[in-house]
């Protein structure tokens, strides 16, 4: 056991050991000790609930028993083969996946992350085609690799911002619009695409799309939208990949996103959820866009025992206590928690959208920095409340509900009520999209009554 050295000397040692460049939430950022199912809790004792699951990862909750003891029993029996010999765990995984994945969907091929699932969707698409470029949506966020960041319309996470024109990328219009219309913002991104494919169909190998944009602001396209967008990549052979990287297994009250739509992609990317908090990856696809993948390829840790057997039992769990249903029904509760709190506050909250246990709040969106601002005080207050919550969007002002799918109506509850609480403190303090500030004449640029430090670096 490490000993125990406390928050602020964990920073410090962040600072002298990590890369500047890694981030963190809050102000002041708790330690994390230990995990069980949806809490979490500090050094000091303190129990939180988590409603971010690490970025849509603990889908069974932390350190679930059952998931645990197949991931214990397995590293006790077997633990690393490679797939140059026959283990059974990785072959059933893959058996497992092919009877939840849409359509004729039933190929996997396992890596570790899900930067490397989308990489290896890439290469895929590039060979079974033949041809090289991709279309990706504006704000769209599909990893850290070379490849996986150019096809990341996401500029913050875009580290290397001439990327893009390096790895013949088309970013299109994404289906959504901050206070605008949605409808016609899918429209005319339906529109950039064909237009794209009009004048250069020929010239792509596939489209990579979030079905639920994640990191982009929980960004929910129109029932149509994909189905469209299927049919028009079809007729100018480009495949589609659904990188359903966070959106996958029960996330958004469906085993896969692209269900709530009956659209079977080409290639489909998981990674987060499949394995609890274990690395455990795959890109997945058809018999014959799997054939075109002929040359020898192998991943060293991709379907180890460990993260499969983990992943078979995450799959099991998921099943036997119905994480699909219960997203729908507790994102329910969540969603109408939420537009009741968005009625209240209409100067805080600007937008309430989201699927299942994907639910994202829009704070002060019409108004950036601001909004910013708010979000980073209702997410230190709520921490202080003992609610974990996330953060995303392009302008960092959409707080993320995506908790472990085994969360309580309870733990619905008893966050909304200190969300509530939030709310009317900073609406107390005169905050919020069309009050005092903007009586005033402008936004205030100064530090934020609750914000005692400086605002605080970010996280992913
Ligand atoms: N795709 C999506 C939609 C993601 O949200 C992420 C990570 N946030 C990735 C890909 C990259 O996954 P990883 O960090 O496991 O490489």
């Amino acid at each position: 056991m490490t000993a125990f050295i406390g928050p602020e000397a964990i920073v410090k040692k962040r600072q002298e050991y990590f890369y500047p460049c890694t981030s963190y939430f809050y102000r002041k950022p708790p330690q994390l000790v230990r995990g069980s199912m949806q809490y979490l809790y500090g050094h000091d004792g303190v129990r939180y609930t988590d409603f971010y699951a690490g970025v849509s990862v603990a889908s069974c909750g932390h350190c679930n028993p059952y998931v645990a003891a197949k991931t214990a029993a397995q590293l006790r029996e077997l633990q690393h083969t490679c797939t140059i010999y026959l283990t059974e765990q990785n072959v059933e995984l893959a058996e497992r996946l092919a009877a939840v994945l849409p359509g004729d969907i039933s190929r996997s091929f396992f890596c570790n992350s899900g930067s490397e699932a989308n990489e290896g969707a890439l290469l895929l698409a590039r060979m079974h085609t033949g041809r090289r470029k991709f279309i990706a949506l504006e704000n769209g966020l599909h990893g850290r690799t070379y490849l996986t960041m150019s096809v990341t319309g996401l500029a913050m996470w875009r580290t290397d911002p001439e990327l893009a024109k390096d790895q013949d990328v088309a970013f299109i219009p994404r289906p959504f619009e901050q206070g605008g219309d949605n409808e016609a913002a899918a429209r005319r991104s339906l529109a950039a695409l064909e237009a794209l494919l009009a004048e250069r169909g020929s010239e792509f190998a596939a489209m990579i799309a979030e079905p639920i944009q994640g990191n982009g602001g929980i960004v929910v396209p129109p029932a149509w939208y994909f189905p469209e967008v299927k049919r028009l990549l079809g007729q100018h052979g480009v495949l589609l990949i659904a990188d359903e990287i966070q959106t996958g297994f029960g996330r958004t009250g469906r085993m896969f996103a692209m269900d709530r739509w009956n659209v079977t992609a080409d290639i489909v990317t998981v990674a987060k959820g499949l394995g609890s908090g274990i690395p455990v990856a795959a890109f997945c696809t058809t018999n014959e866009i799997a054939a075109s993948l002929n040359r020898p390829s192998a991943s060293t840790f991709g379907g180890n025992p460990v993260s499969s057997a983990t992943a078979i039992a995450v799959l099991d769990f998921i099943e036997g206590h119905r994480l699909v249903q219960r997203s729908e029904e507790l994102g329910a509760q969540l969603r109408e928690g939420l537009e009741r709190l968005a009625a209240e506050f209409p100067e805080i909250i600007t937008d309430v959208r989201g699927e299942g246990l994907m639910m994202g709040l829009g704070i002060s969106e019409d108004r950036p920095e601001l909004g910013a601002r708010l979000t980073d005080d209702l997410l230190e207050g709520m921490k202080n409340q003992g609610y974990l919550i996330g953060k995303n969007g392009v302008g960092r002002n959409v707080l993320a509900f995506q908790p472990p799918l085994v969360i309580s109506a309870a733990d619905i509850a008893g966050m909304l009520t200190a969300l509530a609480s939030e709310l009317a403190a900073l609406e107390e303090q005169g905050e919020g999209s069309g009050a005092k500030e903007a009586a005033a004449g402008g936004e205030s640029s100064g530090p934020s009554p609750t914000s005692a430090a400086p605002a605080n670096p970010e996280g992913r």
